[in-house]
């Protein structure tokens, strides 16, 4: 191996494969490190996203939804089953497949696109020097040109409820479970809380959700918000609101949970807790002290718009760095770094990046929520839309939620989209478009949509704010 590099990239996981796929592709002899090992012990690339987040959890979800739909809604369409079981390991063995394809698929990228892949653990030193410590054997110094640091995050712990790894668990140990534990609670009804106790509820176990908030999914639009908490409680999750959880003790194969709420202490006795409480930038053994580096207060690499830190050359991205931990923004901000170093001057809208949540019915957004627009003072109209009029869902026997579209109530100016219902994550993809290409609801309004989809929805919530949709009766009529 050489031991100059033009780019040195730490950090594997979506940010950092991106960053170093996109500087070999433009020319730069690049490296990336990535420390992580699969669970065969073997060196993995791919980070949080590929091997312990985004893929594994989808995996689960969707073989859960699979599961629940046959056994509870086949019936509904004229489909009748026998019996519909589950076989958990071949279920967790397919999720560890569906990984390892993956992975695999980032070395392959790498090798097609000449990015050195290195296992172990990168070091930045000053004057742009990388330290490597390899797994086994001696540690290397390399000296870059230009270093982008993508270590992405961990999951936070709270002191109330040590991870042991069996009774206790954080987001990875809740996608390894090898039987469906009857009783589950997860605290944090964030949106990792809310997937993985969607997961083992469809399953079969009781999960109760335990949440310091007294508001369900704050950074949500409210009609969505509640209208979602609706349907999941509907559903069996237990979401109890407003309860600090204080203090938890295994005994007995069991997990007694201590929490406070507006009663007073209570306790939840469950055989797995899953604590989602969030996550935290992981910049252990990243930096040494004359790394020129700074951390803001939260333990985030400072960075400006475009990515640079307070030394030259040098760049974080990911979920390291300040803005939502998703890795879609990690993957813009890790090729918008690598063309800056490659001379282009592209930037990232932070002002249009998608969140989901993969529940059924999915959540997804882009842009303001009313809460935000109403406390700016602009003035808005708004378009909703429900699935329940939709051609496409009622056929799919799918017809929980809304799509309501967010404008300016001047310029017509779409401010935010927000989706409740099936597929939302793909439909809000479409609206990352329009306000990518800062377009009115009226030149949604205009543009043609294939019939019946459930993309359909948005054509007529776009409508529906100057009163125009066909397929409900307008709130507002308009000319
Ligand atoms: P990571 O993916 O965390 O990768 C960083 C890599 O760097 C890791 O492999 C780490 O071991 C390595 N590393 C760190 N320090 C060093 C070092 N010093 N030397 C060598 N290597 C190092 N996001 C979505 O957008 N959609 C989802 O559906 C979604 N679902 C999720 C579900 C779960 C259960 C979890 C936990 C997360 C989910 N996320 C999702 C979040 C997503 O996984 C992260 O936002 C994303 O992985 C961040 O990418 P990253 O490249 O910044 O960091
Ligand atoms: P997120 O940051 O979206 O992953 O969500 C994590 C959630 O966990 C937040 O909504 C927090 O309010 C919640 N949370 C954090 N600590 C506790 C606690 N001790 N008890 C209950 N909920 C908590």
């Amino acid at each position: 191996m050489s031991d100059n590099f033009d780019v040195v990239v730490i950090g594997a996981g979506p940010a950092g494969y991106a960053a170093a796929i996109r500087c070999a592709q433009l020319g730069l002899n690049t490296a990336c490190i990535d420390k992580s090992l699969g669970k065969d012990g073997k060196p993995v690339f791919g980070g949080t996203c590929l091997n312990w987040g985004c893929i594994p959890s989808k995996a689960l979800l969707d073989a859960s939804h699979k599961y629940l739909d046959a056994k509870e809604h086949f019936a509904e369409i004229g489909i009748t089953v026998e019996s519909v079981g589950i076989d958990v390991p071949r279920m967790i063995a397919r999720k560890d497949k569906v990984v390892s394809g993956m992975t695999q698929g980032i070395a392959g990228l790498f090798k097609g696109n000449g990015v050195t892949g290195l296992a172990g653990t990168g070091k930045l030193l000053a004057n742009r020097r990388v330290e490597l410590c390899p797994h086994e054997g001696n540690a290397t110094i390399i000296q870059a040109e230009h270093v982008i640091l993508a270590p992405g995050s961990v999951p936070v712990e709270i002191p109330p409820t040590p991870i042991d790894g069996d009774r206790i668990v954080d987001s990875t140990g809740a996608l390894e479970f090898t039987e469906v534990p009857e009783r589950v609670s997860v605290i944090g009804a964030g949106v990792i809380g809310l997937e993985l106790g969607s997961v083992w509820s469809r399953l079969g176990s009781e999960v109760v959700v335990l949440e310091a908030l007294e508001e369900f999914l704050p950074m949500v639009d409210q009609r969505i918000a509640r209208d979602s908490l609706k349907i999941f409680k509907g559903q069996g999750l237990d979401i109890r609101l407003g309860t600090l959880v204080t203090g938890s003790e295994v005994r007995a194969g069991e997990v007694v949970v201590s929490y406070r709420d507006n009663v007073g202490e209570q306790t939840v006795t469950v055989d797995k807790l899953i604590v989602a409480v969030g996550r935290k930038p992981y910049t252990e053994e990243l930096l040494a002290p004359d790394s020129g580096i700074n951390l803001d207060e939260g333990g985030f690499v400072k960075v400006n718009d475009l990515c640079a830190t307070d030394a030259p050359d040098i760049y974080a991205v990911g979920d390291a760095v300040r803005g939502p931990m998703l890795a879609h923004k990690g993957t813009e901000e890790g090729v918008m770094v690598a063309e800056r170093i490659a001379g282009f001057k592209p930037l990232v809208n932070y002002e249009t990046v998608p969140s989901v949540i993969y529940t059924h019915p999915e959540i997804a957004w882009v842009g303001k929520t009313e809460q935000e627009v109403k406390t700016s003072g602009e003035s808005y109209a708004v378009g909703q839309f429900p699935f329940s009029a939709s051609g496409r869902a009622q056929a799919a026997n799918d017809t929980q939620g809304i799509v309501k579209v967010i404008a300016d109530a001047q310029t017509d100016r779409i401010l935010g989209v927000h989706v409740l219902g099936p597929q939302a994550s793909e439909i809000v993809a479409q609206a990352v478009i329009a306000m990518e290409f800062d377009a009115s609801a009226e030149d949604l309004g205009l543009t043609m949509f294939a019939h019946p989809t459930l993309s359909e929805a948005f054509h007529e919530a776009a409508l529906s704010v100057a009163g125009h949709a066909i397929h409900v009766v307008n709130r507002k009529k308009r000319n």
